[in-house]
């Protein structure tokens, strides 16, 4: 049976590292819109300028550029039997575009994605943010104060260099919390309506959110 999974949650809710794991071990595509935008931004293409003028504010994309980009990548070989979807949709205008989507690319759509909301304070996730570092080469996530590396700038996985995302500064991670509320927590209630919805405490470890996610795998 296919396994689709969509996860949602604010920023530096932890969404990236537990669908990561996840996309091992299941041997299941990780898509995360993020990335895939970030990815046109450093290809220099009309598409990719037009994204950073929005991504550099903490604003979405129009859904013209991330519904082609997610169609795209959903249509790819690996995603025949599933999918996660991390960071998409994020809007009721998206969850409404992926629902058409879906319906194209398989038209006896009979499986409804599970969708998995990460639910953790504000205040927690500030920190987080302030303190998350991702490495440049392999795309590793690292929290500086919980990991306690030997180097605070070298991926421990593959020896990369550690950055911080240019908008996990303040100003800006401001910026996505807003949007997040306003556009993206909606879904909550929309997938809850649906009966598609399971709820993760976030706010626990690597390893405790793991174990409570994969136990409500349905
Ligand atoms: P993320 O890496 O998921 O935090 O995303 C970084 C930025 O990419 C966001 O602040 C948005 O500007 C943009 N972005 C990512 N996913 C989407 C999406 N589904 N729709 C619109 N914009 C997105």
């Amino acid at each position: 049976m296919k396994k689709e999974f969509i996860f949602i949650g604010p920023p530096g809710s932890g969404k990236g590292t537990q669908t990561k794991i996840l996309s091992k071990e299941y041997n299941l595509p990780h898509i995360d819109t993020g990335s895939l935008l970030r990815e046109a931004v450093a290809s220099g293409s009309e598409e990719g300028k037009l994204a950073n003028s929005f991504m550099e504010k903490g604003q979405l994309v129009p859904i013209e550029v991330v519904s082609k980009i997610i169609k795209n990548r959903l249509l790819q070989d690996d995603a025949k039997n599933g999918f996660i979807l991390d960071g998409y949709p994020r809007s009721l205008e998206q969850a409404y575009a992926l629902d058409e989507i879906l319906k194209e690319i398989d038209k006896d759509i009979t499986v409804k994605p599970q969708v998995f909301y990460f639910e953790v304070s504000t205040n927690m996730l500030i920190e987080r943010l302030v303190n998350r570092r991702s490495c440049s080469k392999c795309g590793a996530i690292y929290n500086i104060k919980t990991m306690k590396l030997k180097d605070e700038n070298v991926c421990e996985k593959c020896g990369g260099k550690l950055i911080r995302r240019e908008d996990d500064t303040e100003e800006v991670a401001k910026k996505r919390f807003d949007t997040y509320f306003e556009q993206t927590h909606p879904l909550i209630e929309l997938y809850s309506e649906r009966k598609q919805l399971t709820t993760i405490d976030a706010s626990k470890d690597i390893d405790t959110i793991y174990k409570n996610l994969t136990g409500a795998i349905k």
